[in-house]
Formats: C-alpha cells, structure tokens, sequence
C-alpha cells in the first residue's frame, strides 16, 4: 500500500535537486529514471537541443494506443530574493504542511505517481500507464514540445492526458493561451536638439505599442458575450519597458516585452499582423539607418489554450476519479493546451493550491497529499476493472 511516508520520502529527494528552469534537470532525471527502471518501466528521454536538460516518458503496461498519462514539470521557479523562512531545497514538515521548492508546483504530484509506480508495475494493465515529466514549464512551455511529437510519432496515442497541476483536486477544464514577446528596438543616437540626426528607439517603440494597444482595444469591445473565461476576451498588456540615457539624446535602443493571452479560437499570428507589418515597416526604416539598427522580436512564452471538451475521454475520467463535476477555468497556463493540440485529450487536477506556487515558503498540505491517496487508489481500482 502506498502510504503517506512513501510519497513524503520521493518528493524530499524531488525537492533536494534544485531544478530552477536556468539550470540542468538531468540529476533529478537519473535519480527518477534509477527509481523506475527496477520497476520495469520502459523509459525513454527527449533531451534539449544543448543536452542539458531532458524530459523522461516512462510506460508501465504494454505499448498500446489508449493508455493514460500522468504529466507534470520537473522544473521550479528561482527562489532568488524571496524571503524563505528555510531551505527551499530541504523538504520541512511543519503544522500539516510540507515546505519547499516544487512542492505544490508541481513535484507533489510527480511524487504520488512516482509512489504508485510499483503498483503500476504489478497490475495486469490492458492498456498503459505512462508519466511525462517536462523541463522548461516554467519558462514558456517550451520544453514538453519534444516528448509531445515522440509520442505522437510512437504510434502510441494516449487517450488522457492528467495534467497535475496544482488545483486542490478540483477539475480545470481550460485555460486562456500565453505568449509573451521581446521586441528590441535599436535606432541610431543623436543629440535630441536636432531629430533629423539619429532615429529614436523610444519614438519607434511608442508607434509599436499604440498598435498592441489598438489591437487589445478592438479586443475588448468585441468581446465574446457568452463565455468561460473572465475577462472573456484576448488581452494584450505590456509588462516591461526601458530604454534611453538622457533627456538630450535621443534613445539608442529601447526594449519592451508583452503578453498575449488567447481565449481558444483566436489565433495570436493572425491577431498580431498588424503589429508585425508595422515591426517591418519600422525595421526597414532603421536599417536604411546602419547596420546595427532595426527591430527584433522573440517569442519568450508560448502555450496555446486548453479548451473545454465536456465529453472527451480526460473529461470523464477525472470527473469518474474525483466527483468534481463542476466546470472551472485555470487563471494560469499549462501543458495541457500543447497536449491537447497535438490531439490528446487534456485535464487539469492536482494537488495543493495555485496560491502557494511561486511563493516563498512554498508548502503543500499534507491533506491534499492524502486527498491524492484517496485519487490514486480510485485510479487503480478503475486500472482493475
Ligand atoms: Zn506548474
């Protein structure tokens, strides 16, 4: 019987591998691929392009169509300035909650799957029990795109793909999509007293934004009247900006980034058209100006929208493992929507809460962990039948 204990043991040693999305993830790798392989589960990397970070699918079970998928990230936000009353990488128990790094997002959940893993081994299953653990989650969503398309190459489909991430055991059935964007501006610099001499980055950037912003207002004032999602419509916000010297120069460079969420439907290229015509335009412009100068643009987030499939097959099986027939929508972006674009069926629903992701002092409730048992015990039994 998987116990409490088992799953607190897996996730301290998860939480020991400061898996900060900068840095490798191949340790904690080792160390999960070393706990599953005696376990005869059949494993199989999709490295980073650099080799320093992997993702790890494993199956338990045969290699058929319709198996069930256990996802979640390996990766962890930085602690970096946050004011951790203990070490974030030394899993604590104290007052009913296990402290640390990870262990809400999303380490928790890769510790009940990794405990029932011998349970997995054992079962006589007809079709198979897979965990795909990602790298980069936390950086865009980049990382699962590898394993995606080996497991849609393996001839394998997964018909539900259980996406752990932290819900307090509460189904979400869809969430907005997320891009985010690095525009780089570089003009030529001059004395402000006579314009005609440079090319202000910052003047060029203002013409830029009023675009985003024009398209994020056409947006709103269209905004769909039934809806899942609050706001109901695709926003469109700046989150960061800088640039300049001096009041008397006009700006060299100015750099900004911005965010894009899609609500499912709205395809974010074809949204931001005009701001792209408007980056060539601009980029010609200042090209004419010298080498160095022009505009750059780099997609630094990009997850598309997980949408609500009442009837699909990860709908009914989350909904058959934990009673929660309510429809909720994730304020956050996941896996899922990648998941679900490549044709598998996708949910949302883990344990502990959204509230302590990202936080200092990051805890998950031991509660939601026996919460998971109650999960777990469910899913084997549906396994049985
Ligand atoms: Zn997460």
């Amino acid at each position: 019987m998987t116990t409490i204990a088992s799953v607190q043991g897996i996730l301290a040693r998860l939480v020991s591998f400061d898996t900060t999305s900068r840095d490798s993830n191949l340790p904690l790798i080792e160390w999960v691929e070393d706990f599953l392989r005696p376990l005869g589960a059949e494993l199989v990397r999709s490295p980073s392009e650099d080799g320093r970070k992997s993702n790890l699918w494993a199956r338990f079970g045969p290699d058929l169509p319709g198996g069930i998928v256990l996802s979640g990230h390996t990766d962890v936000v930085p602690v970096d300035g946050q004011p951790w009353s203990t070490n974030p990488w030394d899993l604590i128990e104290r007052d009913g909650r296990w402290y640390g790094r990870g262990s809400c997002d999303m380490k928790g959940f890769l510790a009940l799957a990794m405990a029932h893993a011998e349970v997995f081994s054992k079962l006589p299953l007809s079709r198979p029990v897979h965990f795909a653990f990602s790298y980069d989650e936390e950086v865009g969503c980049a990382g699962v795109e590898p394993m995606i398309a080996k497991i849609a190459a393996s001839g394998s489909a997964p018909s539900v793909v259980w996406v752990g991430e932290p819900t307090q055991w509460g189904v979400l059935s869809a969430h907005k999509g997320i891009r985010d964007y690095e525009v780089r501006i570089t003009g030529k610099a001059a004395h402000s007293s006579d314009p005609r001499l440079g090319a202000s980055a910052i003047h060029e950037a203002i013409d830029l934004l009023n675009i985003l912003r024009g398209i994020a207002r056409e947006q709103e004032s269209n905004a769909p009247k039934a809806s899942d999602f609050d706001p109901s419509w695709t926003t469109i916000t700046v989150g960061e900006i800088g640039g300049g010297t001096a009041p008397n120069i006009l700006a060299r460079e100015c750099r900004f980034v911005f965010d894009v969420r899609t609500v499912p439907g709205v395809n974010p290229d074809a949204l931001l058209a005009p701001f792209f015509a408007e980056v060539e335009r601009v980029h010609a412009k200042l090209s004419a100006r010298g080498p160095e100068c022009g505009v750059t643009v780099e997609i630094r987030a990009n997850a598309p929208p997980l949408q609500v499939v009442r009837d699909s097959a990860a709908e009914q099986f989350i909904r058959a493992l934990t009673g929660d027939n309510n429809l909720r929508v994730a304020a956050f972006a996941t896996e899922a929507g990648q998941f679900q674009r490549a044709g598998f069926p996708a949910v949302i629903c883990g344990p502990g809460s959204i509230d302590q992701a990202h936080q200092p002092d990051e805890f998950l409730a031991v509660l939601e962990v026996e919460k998971g048992l109650r999960v777990f015990e469910r899913f084997i039994a549906m396994l049985r039948a």
